[in-house]
Protein backbone atom coordinates (compact mmCIF):
# COMPACT_ATOMS: atom_id res chain seq x y z
CA UNK A 1 0.00 0.00 0.00
CA UNK A 2 1.74 3.32 -1.01
CA UNK A 3 0.48 6.87 0.11
CA UNK A 4 1.72 10.06 -1.53
CA UNK A 5 0.75 13.44 -0.51
CA UNK A 6 2.10 16.73 -2.24
CA UNK A 7 2.78 20.34 -1.08
CA UNK A 8 2.66 22.76 -3.80
CA UNK A 9 4.15 26.07 -4.01
CA UNK A 10 2.34 28.44 -6.17
CA UNK A 11 4.13 31.76 -6.49
CA UNK A 12 1.08 34.61 -7.25
CA UNK A 13 3.17 35.58 -10.08
CA UNK A 14 0.04 38.31 -11.54
CA UNK A 15 0.74 40.51 -8.92
CA UNK A 16 2.14 43.84 -8.60
CA UNK A 17 4.12 43.76 -5.31
CA UNK A 18 5.92 41.01 -2.68
CA UNK A 19 3.79 40.08 -0.04
CA UNK A 20 4.38 42.33 2.84
CA UNK A 21 6.42 45.46 0.45
CA UNK A 22 6.26 47.27 -1.89
CA UNK A 23 9.05 45.50 -3.61
CA UNK A 24 7.75 43.70 -7.33
CA UNK A 25 6.55 40.46 -7.18
CA UNK A 26 7.74 39.85 -10.61
CA UNK A 27 11.65 39.71 -9.78
CA UNK A 28 12.46 37.58 -12.51
CA UNK A 29 15.13 39.09 -15.00
CA UNK A 30 16.14 42.11 -12.52
CA UNK A 31 19.64 42.91 -11.45
CA UNK A 32 20.65 40.40 -8.78
CA UNK A 33 19.72 41.99 -5.34
CA UNK A 34 18.20 44.93 -6.39
CA UNK A 35 14.50 43.93 -5.93
CA UNK A 36 15.00 44.73 -2.18
CA UNK A 37 13.96 46.67 0.87
CA UNK A 38 14.07 46.97 4.47
CA UNK A 39 11.14 44.90 5.10
CA UNK A 40 11.83 41.76 2.65
CA UNK A 41 15.56 42.09 4.23
CA UNK A 42 14.54 42.36 7.58
CA UNK A 43 15.90 44.74 9.13
CA UNK A 44 15.24 45.68 12.24
CA UNK A 45 12.37 48.19 13.15
CA UNK A 46 10.99 47.35 9.53
CA UNK A 47 6.81 46.43 9.86
CA UNK A 48 5.34 44.23 6.82
CA UNK A 49 2.22 45.36 5.62
CA UNK A 50 -0.32 42.87 4.20
CA UNK A 51 -0.93 42.95 0.61
CA UNK A 52 -4.71 42.79 0.25
CA UNK A 53 -4.24 41.67 -3.31
CA UNK A 54 -2.55 38.60 -2.53
CA UNK A 55 -5.33 37.27 -0.17
CA UNK A 56 -8.09 37.83 -2.46
CA UNK A 57 -5.79 35.70 -5.22
CA UNK A 58 -5.33 33.40 -2.66
CA UNK A 59 -9.03 33.48 -1.59
CA UNK A 60 -9.68 32.62 -5.54
CA UNK A 61 -7.47 29.49 -5.32
CA UNK A 62 -9.62 28.28 -2.02
CA UNK A 63 -12.82 28.56 -4.03
CA UNK A 64 -11.48 26.92 -6.87
CA UNK A 65 -10.27 23.95 -4.96
CA UNK A 66 -13.62 24.09 -2.99
CA UNK A 67 -11.89 24.86 0.25
CA UNK A 68 -13.82 26.35 3.48
CA UNK A 69 -12.52 30.28 3.99
CA UNK A 70 -12.56 30.95 8.33
CA UNK A 71 -13.75 33.96 8.80
CA UNK A 72 -9.81 35.26 10.48
CA UNK A 73 -6.72 34.36 9.36
CA UNK A 74 -3.73 35.00 11.12
CA UNK A 75 0.25 35.03 10.24
CA UNK A 76 3.44 32.73 12.02
CA UNK A 77 6.95 32.58 12.12
CA UNK A 78 8.30 29.24 11.26
CA UNK A 79 11.84 29.69 12.77
CA UNK A 80 14.96 28.31 10.77
CA UNK A 81 18.19 29.07 10.03
CA UNK A 82 19.07 28.90 5.97
CA UNK A 83 21.06 31.20 3.99
CA UNK A 84 18.09 32.44 1.74
CA UNK A 85 15.90 33.52 4.69
CA UNK A 86 16.86 36.83 5.77
CA UNK A 87 14.97 36.90 8.79
CA UNK A 88 15.76 33.53 10.04
CA UNK A 89 12.15 32.63 9.87
CA UNK A 90 9.72 33.15 6.95
CA UNK A 91 5.77 34.52 7.63
CA UNK A 92 3.30 31.61 7.41
CA UNK A 93 0.43 30.12 8.35
CA UNK A 94 -0.43 27.44 10.40
CA UNK A 95 -3.31 25.95 11.49
CA UNK A 96 -2.17 25.68 14.98
CA UNK A 97 -5.02 27.06 17.55
CA UNK A 98 -8.15 26.18 14.37
CA UNK A 99 -7.97 27.10 10.96
CA UNK A 100 -6.47 30.49 10.13
CA UNK A 101 -5.10 29.60 6.91
CA UNK A 102 -6.93 30.69 4.15
CA UNK A 103 -8.00 27.77 3.24
CA UNK A 104 -8.68 24.16 4.63
CA UNK A 105 -10.69 20.70 3.47
CA UNK A 106 -10.90 21.17 0.23
CA UNK A 107 -11.29 18.64 -2.83
CA UNK A 108 -10.21 18.56 -6.36
CA UNK A 109 -11.98 15.77 -8.72
CA UNK A 110 -9.56 14.13 -11.30
CA UNK A 111 -10.36 11.33 -13.54
CA UNK A 112 -12.55 8.99 -11.16
CA UNK A 113 -10.89 9.92 -7.98
CA UNK A 114 -10.81 13.11 -5.68
CA UNK A 115 -7.85 14.35 -3.84
CA UNK A 116 -8.31 16.05 -0.74
CA UNK A 117 -7.07 19.52 -0.25
CA UNK A 118 -5.75 19.49 3.64
CA UNK A 119 -5.19 23.58 3.71
CA UNK A 120 -4.35 26.52 1.70
CA UNK A 121 -1.48 28.76 2.90
CA UNK A 122 -0.01 32.49 2.20
CA UNK A 123 3.53 32.76 2.88
CA UNK A 124 6.34 34.56 1.78
CA UNK A 125 9.38 33.25 -0.79
CA UNK A 126 12.65 32.76 0.65
CA UNK A 127 15.71 34.23 -1.58
CA UNK A 128 17.40 32.28 -3.99
CA UNK A 129 20.24 30.36 -3.70
CA UNK A 130 22.91 29.90 -6.66
CA UNK A 131 25.49 27.64 -6.74
CA UNK A 132 28.43 28.21 -9.01
CA UNK A 133 31.90 26.26 -9.59
CA UNK A 134 32.77 22.58 -10.79
CA UNK A 135 34.06 20.74 -8.16
CA UNK A 136 33.35 20.45 -4.70
CA UNK A 137 36.06 22.51 -3.62
CA UNK A 138 35.57 25.39 -6.21
CA UNK A 139 31.73 25.40 -5.41
CA UNK A 140 30.54 28.50 -3.99
CA UNK A 141 27.19 29.62 -3.59
CA UNK A 142 25.54 33.10 -4.17
CA UNK A 143 22.57 34.28 -3.11
CA UNK A 144 20.11 36.51 -4.68
CA UNK A 145 16.90 37.98 -2.14
CA UNK A 146 15.40 39.09 -5.40
CA UNK A 147 12.63 36.68 -4.63
CA UNK A 148 12.49 36.86 -0.71
CA UNK A 149 9.07 38.26 -0.09
CA UNK A 150 7.69 37.05 -3.13
CA UNK A 151 3.71 35.70 -2.82
CA UNK A 152 3.56 32.63 -2.75
CA UNK A 153 0.81 29.96 -1.81
CA UNK A 154 1.34 26.58 -0.67
CA UNK A 155 -1.67 23.79 -1.46
CA UNK A 156 -1.14 20.83 1.43
CA UNK A 157 -3.02 17.33 -0.36
CA UNK A 158 -3.62 14.72 2.04
CA UNK A 159 -2.07 11.89 1.32
CA UNK A 160 -4.50 10.37 -1.26
CA UNK A 161 -2.46 9.75 -4.49
CA UNK A 162 -1.99 5.60 -5.17
CA UNK A 163 0.48 6.16 -7.66
CA UNK A 164 3.21 8.38 -9.65
CA UNK A 165 0.78 8.72 -12.65
CA UNK A 166 -2.12 10.24 -10.40
CA UNK A 167 -0.31 12.56 -9.55
CA UNK A 168 1.54 13.89 -12.62
CA UNK A 169 -2.84 14.17 -13.65
CA UNK A 170 -3.67 16.05 -10.72
CA UNK A 171 -0.78 18.45 -11.26
CA UNK A 172 -1.22 19.01 -14.80
CA UNK A 173 -5.09 19.77 -13.75
CA UNK A 174 -4.28 21.82 -10.85
CA UNK A 175 -1.79 24.31 -13.42
CA UNK A 176 -4.70 24.78 -15.90
CA UNK A 177 -6.58 25.93 -12.76
CA UNK A 178 -4.22 28.34 -11.38
CA UNK A 179 -3.66 29.52 -14.70
CA UNK A 180 -7.57 30.05 -15.58
CA UNK A 181 -8.38 31.77 -12.68
CA UNK A 182 -5.59 33.82 -13.32
CA UNK A 183 -3.50 34.13 -10.52
CA UNK A 184 -0.28 32.66 -11.36
CA UNK A 185 1.66 31.57 -14.92
CA UNK A 186 2.56 28.15 -14.13
CA UNK A 187 4.54 27.95 -17.05
CA UNK A 188 7.08 30.18 -15.67
CA UNK A 189 10.15 28.86 -14.05
CA UNK A 190 9.80 28.27 -10.53
CA UNK A 191 6.56 29.45 -10.28
CA UNK A 192 4.76 26.27 -9.52
CA UNK A 193 7.50 23.91 -7.53
CA UNK A 194 6.24 20.30 -5.55
CA UNK A 195 7.70 18.44 -2.94
CA UNK A 196 6.18 15.18 -1.86
CA UNK A 197 5.96 12.49 0.45
CA UNK A 198 5.44 9.06 0.63
CA UNK A 199 5.13 5.91 2.55
CA UNK A 200 5.38 2.40 1.63
CA UNK A 201 3.48 -0.37 3.63
CA UNK A 202 3.92 0.46 7.47
CA UNK A 203 7.19 2.57 6.34
CA UNK A 204 8.15 5.99 7.77
CA UNK A 205 6.94 9.09 5.81
CA UNK A 206 9.86 9.96 3.32
CA UNK A 207 9.85 13.64 2.27
CA UNK A 208 11.20 14.54 -1.43
CA UNK A 209 12.48 18.05 -2.12
CA UNK A 210 14.15 20.17 -4.79
CA UNK A 211 12.04 18.23 -7.88
CA UNK A 212 12.23 21.10 -10.91
CA UNK A 213 9.54 19.77 -12.63
CA UNK A 214 6.32 17.76 -13.00
CA UNK A 215 8.07 14.99 -14.85
CA UNK A 216 10.95 14.68 -12.46
CA UNK A 217 8.42 14.34 -9.77
CA UNK A 218 7.19 11.28 -11.57
CA UNK A 219 10.36 9.99 -11.97
CA UNK A 220 11.57 10.62 -8.36
CA UNK A 221 8.10 9.35 -7.32
CA UNK A 222 9.01 6.31 -9.19
CA UNK A 223 12.58 5.69 -7.70
CA UNK A 224 11.44 6.27 -4.55
CA UNK A 225 8.95 3.38 -4.50
CA UNK A 226 11.69 1.34 -5.81
CA UNK A 227 13.86 2.44 -3.37
CA UNK A 228 11.33 1.51 -0.47
CA UNK A 229 10.01 -1.92 -1.64
CA UNK A 230 13.94 -3.19 -1.86
CA UNK A 231 14.58 -1.89 1.70
CA UNK A 232 11.20 -3.79 2.66
CA UNK A 233 11.55 -6.92 0.97
CA UNK A 234 15.36 -7.15 2.95
CA UNK A 235 13.69 -6.30 6.19
CA UNK A 236 15.33 -3.01 6.26
CA UNK A 237 13.31 -0.37 8.26
CA UNK A 238 12.88 2.66 6.20
CA UNK A 239 14.01 5.85 7.93
CA UNK A 240 11.86 8.85 8.15
CA UNK A 241 14.05 11.84 6.08
CA UNK A 242 13.84 14.34 3.88
CA UNK A 243 15.59 13.16 0.31
CA UNK A 244 16.61 15.30 -2.29
CA UNK A 245 16.27 14.34 -5.89
CA UNK A 246 19.11 14.72 -8.34
CA UNK A 247 18.19 15.31 -11.61
CA UNK A 248 21.86 14.52 -13.36
CA UNK A 249 21.67 10.96 -12.09
CA UNK A 250 17.98 10.64 -11.65
CA UNK A 251 18.27 9.39 -8.32
CA UNK A 252 17.23 10.48 -4.91
CA UNK A 253 19.58 11.17 -1.91
CA UNK A 254 19.46 11.15 1.32
CA UNK A 255 20.07 14.81 3.03
CA UNK A 256 18.48 15.34 6.20
CA UNK A 257 16.67 13.70 8.76
CA UNK A 258 13.20 15.27 8.63
CA UNK A 259 12.50 18.03 10.78
CA UNK A 260 9.23 17.64 13.12
CA UNK A 261 6.37 20.88 12.68
CA UNK A 262 7.75 21.39 16.70
CA UNK A 263 11.37 22.04 15.27
CA UNK A 264 10.02 25.04 13.67
CA UNK A 265 8.68 26.81 16.67
CA UNK A 266 5.96 28.17 15.27
CA UNK A 267 5.70 31.59 17.04
CA UNK A 268 2.29 34.41 16.02
CA UNK A 269 3.52 37.05 14.13
CA UNK A 270 2.77 39.69 15.99
CA UNK A 271 3.33 42.60 13.70
CA UNK A 272 0.55 41.33 11.84
CA UNK A 273 -2.86 41.94 13.11
CA UNK A 274 -5.54 39.16 12.69
CA UNK A 275 -7.25 40.07 9.28
CA UNK A 276 -10.88 38.94 9.36
CA UNK A 277 -12.56 38.01 6.62
CA UNK A 278 -15.58 39.60 5.50
CA UNK A 279 -18.40 37.35 4.27
CA UNK A 280 -19.58 40.14 1.79
CA UNK A 281 -15.80 40.38 0.28
CA UNK A 282 -16.39 36.07 -0.59
CA UNK A 283 -19.63 36.58 -2.17
CA UNK A 284 -17.48 39.51 -4.54
CA UNK A 285 -14.46 37.64 -5.23
CA UNK A 286 -16.87 34.34 -6.19
CA UNK A 287 -19.27 36.57 -8.77
CA UNK A 288 -15.51 37.92 -9.98
CA UNK A 289 -14.34 34.21 -10.63
CA UNK A 290 -14.20 33.34 -14.31
CA UNK A 291 -15.89 30.12 -15.68
CA UNK A 292 -14.24 26.90 -14.46
CA UNK A 293 -12.41 25.17 -17.04
CA UNK A 294 -15.16 22.29 -16.26
CA UNK A 295 -18.18 24.56 -16.96
CA UNK A 296 -16.55 25.84 -20.06
CA UNK A 297 -15.67 22.22 -21.19
CA UNK A 298 -19.79 21.79 -20.84
CA UNK A 299 -20.39 25.03 -22.63
CA UNK A 300 -18.26 24.10 -25.46
CA UNK A 301 -20.05 20.42 -25.68
CA UNK A 302 -23.48 21.68 -25.35
CA UNK A 303 -23.61 25.33 -27.22
CA UNK A 304 -21.53 23.95 -30.28
CA UNK A 305 -21.72 20.16 -30.20
CA UNK A 306 -17.86 19.79 -30.05
CA UNK A 307 -16.51 16.49 -29.25
CA UNK A 308 -15.88 16.04 -25.96
CA UNK A 309 -12.10 15.36 -26.38
CA UNK A 310 -11.77 18.63 -28.41
CA UNK A 311 -13.85 20.81 -25.78
CA UNK A 312 -11.41 19.32 -23.32
CA UNK A 313 -8.41 19.83 -24.94
CA UNK A 314 -9.61 23.75 -25.37
CA UNK A 315 -11.12 24.19 -22.10
CA UNK A 316 -7.96 23.17 -20.40
CA UNK A 317 -5.74 25.29 -21.82
CA UNK A 318 -6.24 29.10 -20.93
CA UNK A 319 -4.14 30.99 -23.98
CA UNK A 320 -6.28 29.02 -26.83
CA UNK A 321 -9.78 29.37 -25.09
CA UNK A 322 -9.07 32.54 -24.53
CA UNK A 323 -8.14 32.41 -28.57
CA UNK A 324 -11.11 30.46 -28.90
CA UNK A 325 -13.90 33.15 -27.46
CA UNK A 326 -12.25 36.02 -29.57
CA UNK A 327 -12.21 34.22 -33.24
CA UNK A 328 -15.54 32.25 -32.73
CA UNK A 329 -19.09 33.40 -34.21
CA UNK A 330 -22.01 31.10 -34.19
CA UNK A 331 -21.58 29.80 -37.30
CA UNK A 332 -17.50 28.81 -37.51
CA UNK A 333 -17.58 27.86 -33.79
CA UNK A 334 -16.10 24.21 -35.10
CA UNK A 335 -14.29 25.01 -37.30
CA UNK A 336 -12.49 27.62 -35.50
CA UNK A 337 -11.77 24.75 -32.27
CA UNK A 338 -10.87 22.56 -34.87
CA UNK A 339 -8.12 24.50 -36.19
CA UNK A 340 -6.85 25.38 -33.06
CA UNK A 341 -6.96 21.69 -31.61
CA UNK A 342 -5.40 19.81 -34.77
CA UNK A 343 -3.03 22.45 -36.15
CA UNK A 344 -2.26 25.30 -33.84
CA UNK A 345 -1.47 23.49 -30.95
CA UNK A 346 0.96 21.24 -33.00
CA UNK A 347 2.27 23.94 -33.71
CA UNK A 348 2.99 25.63 -30.73
CA UNK A 349 2.81 23.67 -27.52
CA UNK A 350 5.03 25.54 -25.49
CA UNK A 351 4.85 29.06 -23.54
CA UNK A 352 7.81 30.24 -25.84
CA UNK A 353 6.08 28.95 -29.24
CA UNK A 354 2.93 30.02 -27.94
CA UNK A 355 4.66 33.64 -27.13
CA UNK A 356 5.80 33.87 -30.51
CA UNK A 357 2.77 33.03 -32.44
CA UNK A 358 2.11 36.24 -34.74
CA UNK A 359 -1.63 35.51 -35.42
CA UNK A 360 -4.74 36.91 -34.15
CA UNK A 361 -8.07 35.78 -33.67
CA UNK A 362 -8.82 37.43 -36.98
CA UNK A 363 -6.50 35.35 -38.54
CA UNK A 364 -8.17 32.12 -37.00
CA UNK A 365 -11.89 33.38 -37.61
CA UNK A 366 -10.79 34.45 -41.43
CA UNK A 367 -9.13 30.96 -41.79
CA UNK A 368 -12.42 29.03 -40.64
CA UNK A 369 -14.60 30.95 -42.90
CA UNK A 370 -12.40 30.68 -45.69
CA UNK A 371 -13.29 26.57 -45.06
CA UNK A 372 -16.72 27.03 -44.19
CA UNK A 373 -17.28 28.74 -47.94
CA UNK A 374 -14.62 26.62 -49.77
CA UNK A 375 -12.49 29.41 -50.00
CA UNK A 376 -10.04 27.18 -49.58
CA UNK A 377 -9.11 23.44 -48.66
CA UNK A 378 -8.07 22.10 -45.41
CA UNK A 379 -4.89 20.90 -46.51
CA UNK A 380 -4.37 24.25 -47.98
CA UNK A 381 -5.98 25.40 -44.78
CA UNK A 382 -3.09 24.12 -42.77
CA UNK A 383 0.06 25.57 -44.61
CA UNK A 384 -1.79 29.13 -44.83
CA UNK A 385 -1.56 28.66 -41.17
CA UNK A 386 1.82 27.66 -40.76
CA UNK A 387 2.74 30.69 -43.04
CA UNK A 388 0.32 32.96 -40.87
CA UNK A 389 1.65 32.01 -37.80
CA UNK A 390 5.64 32.81 -39.10
CA UNK A 391 4.95 36.30 -40.69
CA UNK A 392 1.43 37.64 -39.43
CA UNK A 393 0.12 37.94 -42.59
CA UNK A 394 -3.16 38.19 -43.63
CA UNK A 395 -4.63 35.16 -44.93
CA UNK A 396 -5.53 36.80 -48.53
CA UNK A 397 -1.70 37.78 -48.58
CA UNK A 398 -0.78 34.04 -47.42
CA UNK A 399 -3.31 32.21 -49.91
CA UNK A 400 -2.34 35.00 -52.80
CA UNK A 401 1.40 34.26 -52.51
CA UNK A 402 1.79 30.79 -52.08
CA UNK A 403 -1.02 30.24 -54.44
CA UNK A 404 -3.22 28.26 -52.22
CA UNK A 405 -6.24 29.57 -53.78
CA UNK A 406 -9.63 26.99 -54.59
CA UNK A 407 -9.49 26.01 -58.38
CA UNK A 408 -12.92 26.20 -59.23
CA UNK A 409 -12.25 26.76 -62.76
CA UNK A 410 -14.46 24.56 -64.00
CA UNK A 411 -13.23 23.82 -67.57
CA UNK A 412 -9.85 23.27 -65.98
CA UNK A 413 -11.46 21.04 -63.68
CA UNK A 414 -13.07 19.01 -66.39
CA UNK A 415 -9.93 18.66 -67.95
CA UNK A 416 -8.47 16.96 -64.27
CA UNK A 417 -11.83 15.38 -64.33
CA UNK A 418 -11.43 13.55 -67.39
CA UNK A 419 -7.43 12.23 -66.52
CA UNK A 420 -8.63 10.33 -63.52
CA UNK A 421 -11.73 8.41 -65.33
CA UNK A 422 -9.21 7.32 -67.98
CA UNK A 423 -6.34 6.51 -65.30
CA UNK A 424 -9.62 5.06 -63.23
CA UNK A 425 -12.16 2.78 -65.47
CA UNK A 426 -12.71 0.09 -61.98
CA UNK A 427 -13.51 2.72 -59.71
CA UNK A 428 -15.86 4.99 -62.48
CA UNK A 429 -17.50 1.73 -62.82
CA UNK A 430 -18.08 0.69 -59.28
CA UNK A 431 -18.90 4.22 -58.76
CA UNK A 432 -21.45 4.03 -61.59
CA UNK A 433 -23.29 1.04 -58.59
CA UNK A 434 -22.85 2.65 -55.61
CA UNK A 435 -22.81 6.20 -55.16
CA UNK A 436 -20.85 6.08 -52.01
CA UNK A 437 -17.85 5.29 -53.74
CA UNK A 438 -17.60 8.27 -55.29
CA UNK A 439 -15.27 9.85 -52.85
CA UNK A 440 -12.06 7.94 -54.22
CA UNK A 441 -12.61 9.73 -57.47
CA UNK A 442 -12.42 12.96 -55.63
CA UNK A 443 -9.31 12.12 -53.71
CA UNK A 444 -7.60 11.85 -57.35
CA UNK A 445 -8.32 15.18 -58.17
CA UNK A 446 -7.65 16.20 -55.07
CA UNK A 447 -3.92 14.26 -55.36
CA UNK A 448 -3.56 16.43 -59.03
CA UNK A 449 -4.79 19.65 -57.75
CA UNK A 450 -2.29 19.31 -54.67
CA UNK A 451 -5.99 19.65 -52.81
CA UNK A 452 -7.04 23.02 -54.37
CA UNK A 453 -9.48 21.44 -56.34
CA UNK A 454 -13.32 23.49 -54.84
CA UNK A 455 -14.42 19.72 -53.56
CA UNK A 456 -18.11 20.95 -54.59
CA UNK A 457 -17.80 21.83 -57.76
CA UNK A 458 -15.49 18.64 -58.15
CA UNK A 459 -18.40 16.32 -56.92
CA UNK A 460 -20.87 17.83 -59.39
CA UNK A 461 -19.15 17.11 -62.54
CA UNK A 462 -18.12 13.80 -61.47
CA UNK A 463 -21.43 13.30 -60.66
CA UNK A 464 -22.75 14.63 -64.17
CA UNK A 465 -20.29 13.09 -65.72
CA UNK A 466 -21.21 9.40 -63.91
CA UNK A 467 -24.50 10.07 -64.92
CA UNK A 468 -24.15 10.36 -68.60
ZN1 LIG B 1 10.81 44.63 -0.18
Amino acid sequence: MKKIGLEIHCQLTKLESKLFCKCKADYRSLPTNSNTCPICIGLPGSLPLLNRKAVEKAAMISLALECKIPERISFFRKNYFYPDLPKNFQITQYNAYGPTSIGYEGKIGIEDKEIRIRRIQLEEDPGRLIYEGSSEKTLITLIDYNRAGAPLVEIVTEPDFESPRQVRIFLNVLADLVENIGVADPYLEGALRVDGNISTGSGNRVEIKNVGSFRDIEKALHFEITRQQSLLDRGIPIQAETRHWDEARKITISSRAKEEEEDYRYLPEADIPVVMIDKNIIVEIQKQMPESIIAKRDRYIKKYGMPVQVANVLASDKFYSDLFEKAHSEINAKEVANIITTDLMGFADTREKKLELKISATHISDLANAIINNGITRNSGKIALQEMIKTGKTLSDVTLGLDLGHVSDTNYLEQIINEVFKEEEKAVIEARQNADTVNYLVGKVMQKTKGKADPTITIEIIRKKLSN
